[in-house]
């Protein structure tokens, strides 16, 4: 990725967590998945992926919970906001993310395109020319989770 990158601040809702980070300006999108709905409890996330080396936890740390072999959600252990997916991948460290309503200037991110739209539910209808992708459409993606499904059998 070789998009500019702004620093930014943010946390939680309760503020025992605040962090900052190097995000990409131009890589922010929307999760229509049906985890990231589950772990959001909304029917969309939008987050933005930053610069893993350059994030730092300014005050308290997020309790995380591992939803796939490849991944993991931190989230405030005192509120519950979810502020984060770090990848546990080590061929790719720069999945990790955050997430945009967590920012203090989320305005600042403009989402650019729908991942996961296999799961747009049906009633959440967006007005836009986004491009739109199924998870098994991001080649890297979709091999990271035929890894996991070969683990199951
Ligand atoms: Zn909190
Ligand atoms: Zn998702």
């Amino acid at each position: 990725m070789g998009d500019k990158t702004m620093p930014v601040t943010g946390g939680c809702l309760c503020g025992a967590v605040r962090y900052e980070a190097e995000a990409f300006l131009h890589n922010t999108s929307y999760c229509h998945c049906r985890m990231c709905q589950r772990a959001s409890g909304a029917p969309v996330q939008v987050s933005v992926f930053i610069r893993p080396e350059t994030l730092r936890f300014t005050s308290g740390e997020p309790k995380y919970y591992q939803s796939s072999s490849f991944g993991e959600r931190g989230f405030c252990p005192n509120c519950g906001s979810q502020l984060i997916w770090r990848s546990r991948s080590a061929e790719h460290p720069e999945w990790t993310n955050l997430g945009v309503g967590c920012l203090d200037h989320p305005e600042h991110f403009v989402p650019a395109s729908h991942e996961g739209v296999e799961s747009q539910l049906p009633w959440f209808n967006i007005d836009d020319d986004l491009p739109r992708r199924r998870t098994e459409d991001d080649p890297e993606v979709a091999a990271a989770w035929a890894v996991v499904d070969q683990g199951k059998e």
